[in-house]
């Protein structure tokens, strides 16, 4: 039996992610939506409950408690969660007790490394959609710019400009390009985030002002130059707030990339096959785009190293967890 426990942040994505490749290994699976988006994986229970035979797919809802129980409960297996690092260590400690494998999808703190050669137009265009697309509440959101000297500069300049012409509104309306946070408590905790961030010494470029009116709404914002131990660089946001650092150098670059506790994803904008062969390599994120950010195919195995967790969703990487290899020897005499 495995136990899925999945975020709110693409609430049928993530239960999908979560049950198919199980489903594929011949596992029933309890699962366990977030507390505040229950809706769409409850629907998808009442399909798959009339094609599956009963006990194939189990949801159940709650909030952390449920989850927590799920983890410890000696009739689950392997645990599979999306989720925070503090929910990913809670559930690693209450799994020890009846030694659970474990697959955890934790955050994300994605650099997006730029060098001089680079199209500053095609860096600002990427994080327009791979760092503001749903809010900036994506676990490989392009949220950390830094960028070498020479460049640096104009693509603050156009990250800026991307940030401040996004259209941000009503989500029903097919204009809008940056809703709402997922609730208010959570838009308090990213305006925390700017605002600390501001006081210790990063400059506002976009955005960064708590709007009036009803709704969560945050704006794009952008921050140029926080120190690498500043909190907003260390922290996921997961809102929609991009950083912009300078780097002295390729190497600083780098070091400067892989300076977070996460590694989950990664890009690197240039036009040197060399230099991009060199930072690939150099970078040890779970994904690493070149002149890109966020393209994903179901074959491509999604999931981090360090702090971001460990095990693959998507690809035949995901259906090898949910399988063990044993043998069986027989002898007749
Ligand atoms: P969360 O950690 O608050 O909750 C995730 C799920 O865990 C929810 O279902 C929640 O009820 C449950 N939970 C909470 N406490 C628990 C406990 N003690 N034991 C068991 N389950 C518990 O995360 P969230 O706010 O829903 O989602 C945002 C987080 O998810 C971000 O950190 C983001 O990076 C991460 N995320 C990661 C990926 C990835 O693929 N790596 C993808 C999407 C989101």
């Amino acid at each position: 039996m495995v136990g899925a426990i999945a975020p709110w942040n693409y609430p049928l994505m993530m239960a999908v992610w979560k049950l198919a490749p199980a489903l594929a290994a011949g596992c029933p699976v309890v699962l366990k939506p977030s507390e505040w988006t229950p809706l769409s994986t409850l629907r998808l229970g009442e399909a798959a409950a009339r094609i599956l035979p009963p006990g194939v797919v189990n949801i159940v809802t709650g909030a952390g408690p449920v989850g927590a129980a799920l983890s410890a409960h000696p009739g689950v297996d392997l645990v599979s969660v999306t989720g925070s690092l503090e929910t990913g260590r809670r559930i690693a400690a209450a799994a020890a007790p009846t030694v659970k494998r474990l697959h955890l999808e934790l955050g994300g703190k994605a650099p997006v490394v730029v060098f001089d050669d680079a199209d500053p137009a095609a860096v600002a265009a990427a994080v327009r959609t791979a760092g503001f697309g749903n809010a900036g509440q994506d676990c490989t959101a392009a949220c950390r710019v830094i960028a070498t000297p020479k460049v640096y500069p104009a693509v603050l300049e156009a990250v800026a400009a991307a940030a401040g012409a996004l259209r941000c509104g009503d989500p029903a309306d097919p204009a809008t390009e940056l809703g709402p946070l997922a609730s208010h408590r959570h838009r308090d905790r990213v305006a925390g985030l700017v605002a600390r961030a501001l006081a210790a010494g990063a400059r506002p470029v976009a955005g960064a002002r708590t709007p009036d009116g009803p709704g969560a709404f945050y704006p794009a914002t952008v921050l140029a130059g926080p120190g690498q131990g500043a909190e907003i660089v260390q922290q996921e946001v997961f809102g929609p707030v991009v950083t912009v650092q300078r780097a002295a150098d390729e190497e600083q670059a780098l070091a400067m990339a892989a300076d977070v506790p996460f590694a989950l994803a990664a890009s690197v904008w240039t036009r040197d096959v060399g230099r991009a062969m060199r930072a690939t390599a150099a970078l040890r994120f779970g994904a690493v785009w070149v002149n890109d950010h966020l393209t994903s195919v179901s074959e491509m195995p999604h999931g981090g190293f360090k702090q971001s967790g460990y095990g693959k969703d998507n690809s035949t990487g995901a259906i090898d967890h949910y399988t063990e290899p044993r043998h069986v020897m027989l002898r007749w005499d």
